[in-house]
């Protein structure tokens, strides 16, 4: 029973310096994977918003680029619509009435109130078979009336279609201004070649609506020729009017593959990105593009992202720096507890070896006074109870002054050291006691005990004493001896007392020592 308390004793102790120590690093990894996951939490909640941004950012840019484009060919389109129109209607009328002298006076007029009225036009003019300019909308022909050079002339020379022709963007010789050509065949009656209709759109009218769409200089609109040719580009160059991109990656893979389409190239060998959205007009061999600059379209995204990107390092700073001083705090806080429960422990110790102290007899090491009067005490109320029987041996040493006076006081102590020792390794019960009664006299409990018992016991102790064979010459006997009294018996209620039982076994030492000391005498 003993045994086992003593165990879950020392294993509570070791609970108890193990704990903390657990305790704390649990509580800092807690600690620490809270933070881990609110760190995790927050980087993921902006990394999702950066993205999600993103793809509004682009949608928008998609859009933009996409009305841009739907705007560019409506208005290309009305425009070719409305001079295939003029150019339909002036054919039937020259068919009509052929190209002599009133005709031409005629048609001179009718050109003049087609230019007044529609703005974009710069001349509308007849070319005869050879390209000699019949007539135009101007007051005064050219000085040079051959125009057998122009493309749009040997165009139709060459081919007998009747369908309108978008040809290149040339240099006016009747205005000296950038114009766009639209011309027609003329056909003799017996469909021989007769001359060309032309009309030729300023190509201000391109530029004047092209700069109404406010766009950054790495962004592109296009009119193209729908073999790549370009016939206006926002931001405006001249230089670039009449070149061609039909060798670029964006007309070769996507252009010229597709009727409309939206696609994302990038221009500057990968430095810059631009969103190309483009749509071939339904019916004319016109192409319209418009390349919106990925990078200024991302410009705002760019800003937000990276402020969200600032705040959240700084979020995350804050965090991981209150973590750890949390952390910290709780690992100082963890290692004061630890070193109180240290100094608990210590103070346990100490207190137990005090009462220990306190218990025990300095000289001898058994148990003193003071703890048999206690042990007295109790074992006698509990004899009481069950009604049991219990021994007490007193016992003194005999001529134990002399002994003092023959050998000096330090062998006087040696000696009763010597009993302390053989009466500490007396085989006795866990219940039975020694302690050292006061100087040269030391006393025996055994609780529970019968005559017999507490007899045996003196005598053996008796024998033992003999047989340490101490000498002494101040004894009769010549070795030192013992007088022992012994009190057997079951207390009384109310009229015993543990110090009356403690009288009866004086008394029965003092008999012994009357009787000529080194003797066992019973109360
Ligand atoms: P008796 O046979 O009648 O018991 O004679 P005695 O001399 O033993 O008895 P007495 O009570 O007159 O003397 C006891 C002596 O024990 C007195 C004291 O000097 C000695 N004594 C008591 N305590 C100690 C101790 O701690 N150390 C030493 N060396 N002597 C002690
Ligand atoms: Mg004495
Ligand atoms: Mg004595």
């Amino acid at each position: 029973m003993r045994k086992t308390s003593l165990i879950s004793l020392c294993r509570k102790k070791n609970q108890n310096t193990a704990g903390p120590r657990q305790h704390r690093f649990s509580l800092t990894a807690e600690l620490g994977a809270s933070s881990l996951l609110l760190i995790v939490v927050l980087i993921a909640l902006n990394a999702w918003h950066i993205w999600h941004t993103y793809q509004q950012a682009l949608e928008r840019s998609q859009s933009s680029t996409l009305n841009l484009t739907q705007a560019l060919s409506q208005h290309a389109s009305d425009t070719f619509m409305q001079a295939e129109t003029t150019l339909e209607e002036l054919a039937g009328q020259i068919s009509r009435f052929g190209l002599g002298q009133d005709q031409l006076l005629r048609l001179h007029q009718v050109f003049q109130e087609k230019t007044r009225s529609l703005p974009q036009i710069n001349a509308i003019s007849v070319f005869d078979a050879q390209g000699k300019i019949l007539v135009t909308a101007t007051d005064r022909l050219p000085e040079n009336q051959d125009f057998a050079d122009r493309d749009y002339f040997r165009f139709h020379r060459d081919h007998p279609e009747l369908t309108p022709h978008i040809g290149k963007v040339i240099t006016s010789r009747l205005s000296g201004k950038l114009i766009l050509p639209i011309s027609r065949r003329l056909n003799h009656p017996d469909g021989s070649f007769a001359g060309v209709l032309l009309e030729s759109v300023m190509l201000n009218h391109f530029r004047n609506f092209y700069t109404k769409f406010v766009i950054t200089d790495d962004s592109t609109l296009m009119l193209l020729l729908n073999n790549g040719t370009v016939l206006y580009r926002q931001p405006y160059d001249e230089k670039t009017i009449g070149t061609s991109i039909a060798d670029t990656a964006l007309f070769k893979e996507d252009i010229n593959q597709n009727v409309s389409g939206l696609v994302t190239r990038s221009i500057n060998n990968n430095r810059q990105w631009n969103l190309y959205s483009y749509r071939h007009l339904k019916n004319f061999p016109v192409i319209v593009t418009t390349g919106l600059s990925l990078d200024q379209s991302l410009v705002d995204w760019r800003k937000d992202a990276i402020s969200h990107v600032i705040m959240t390092m700084i979020f995350v700073g804050m965090i991981t720096l209150v973590s750890l001083l949390l952390m910290r705090q709780v690992r100082a806080r963890m290692q004061a507890e630890i070193e109180l429960i240290h100094a608990q422990q210590e103070l346990r110790k100490l207190n137990r070896s005090l009462e220990k102290l306190a218990r025990s007899d300095g000289l001898t090491g058994l148990y003193n006074r003071r703890h048999f009067d206690l042990s007295l005490a109790y074992e006698f109320k509990r004899s009481l109870q069950l009604q049991q029987t219990m021994g007490i041996i007193l016992l003194d040493v005999d001529y134990f002054k002399q002994f003092n006076d023959i050998y000096g006081h330090v062998a006087g102590d040696e000696c009763l050291k010597l009993i302390g020792k053989t009466l500490l390794n007396l085989p006795v019960r866990q219940r039975d006691l020694v302690a050292r009664y006061g100087g040269e006299e030391f006393i025996v409990l055994l609780p529970a005990t019968d005559e017999a018992g507490t007899r045996a016991v003196a005598e053996r102790i008796y024998q033992e004493i003999q047989a340490l064979h101490i000498l002494h010459r101040g004894s009769p006997t010549g070795i030192l001896t013992l007088s022992i009294g012994v009190f057997v018996g079951q207390p009384v209620a109310e009229q015993d007392t543990p110090s009356k039982l403690i009288v009866k076994a004086d008394a029965a030492l003092y008999q012994a020592k009357r009787q000529g000391r080194n003797q066992i005498c019973m109360a």
